[in-house]
């Protein structure tokens, strides 16, 4: 259960560990991209970390939607307007709630694929985002319907991010940047992915 408290700490967590693998993701956008990935991801988040301290005793909504707006002004780049969507979404997800139980850190995943499906219009192995983001849902919805508890199915959603970004590696990128490189992208894994899996392993850290 994540309440308006322990999602502030969750965030910071996912802004500490996207900070210290900046040199990680532009690595990885260097050999597909414009190797911008990790300097865009940690500067959003070294604006969320410090929009945070400002947030102490606002609702989850509140916090949520202020991550969005800060992701979409500083971090530039495709995944910018990408990860605020999500943010924005999965704050409209979350509306009225005290907490965040998992049935709705479910809707949080589920939204955060729409979000980011609407804006970018991408679908599963396109070496996106969306190729370590959709396994990690599925993942976490076939936990909790065999009925196990929140920090296991999330447990499986890392999991499954691990693996889809591992697949990115197999696969030929079809949208972004890296698309232009044609089967040249084979053989790296997708930035976007990665940096998802980092935000879905800093989230179970916290729980
Ligand atoms: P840019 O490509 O503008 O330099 P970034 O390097 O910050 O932006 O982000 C690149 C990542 O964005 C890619 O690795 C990919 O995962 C993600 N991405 C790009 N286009 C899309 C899309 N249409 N849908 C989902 N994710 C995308
Ligand atoms: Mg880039
Ligand atoms: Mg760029």
């Amino acid at each position: 259960m994540i309440d308006n408290k322990k999602l502030l700490d969750v965030l910071n967590n996912i802004g500490d560990r996207i900070i210290e693998n900046k040199m990680v993701l532009n690595d990885l956008d260097t050999a597909i991209g414009d190797g911008d990935h990790g300097i865009n991801m940690s500067r959003g988040f070294t604006n969320v970390k410090d929009k945070l301290k400002d947030l102490e005793g606002k609702d989850c909504t509140t916090i949520l939607n202020t991550v969005a707006m800060t992701l979409i002004s500083t971090v530039g780049g495709a995944s910018g307007p990408l990860y605020g969507t999500a943010f924005m979404k999965s704050a409209a997800a979350v509306k009225g709630m005290e907490s965040i139980d998992s049935k709705a850190f479910l809707s949080i995943l589920k939204a955060s694929i729409d979000g980011i499906q609407m804006r970018g219009k991408a679908v599963k192995g396109e070496k996106t985002i969306l190729d370590s983001l959709i396994p990690a849902y599925e993942a976490y919805e076939k936990s909790l319907s065999d009925e196990e508890s929140g920090t296991k199915a999330l447990e499986q959603a890392v999991i499954a991010a691990r693996d889809g970004v591992e697949y990115t590696k197999t696969i030929k990128a079809t949208k972004g940047r890296a698309s232009y490189l044609g089967d040249r992208s084979i053989g790296h894994a997708d930035p976007g992915a990665t940096s998802t899996k980092l935000i879905l392993e800093a989230i179970l850290e916290v729980l």
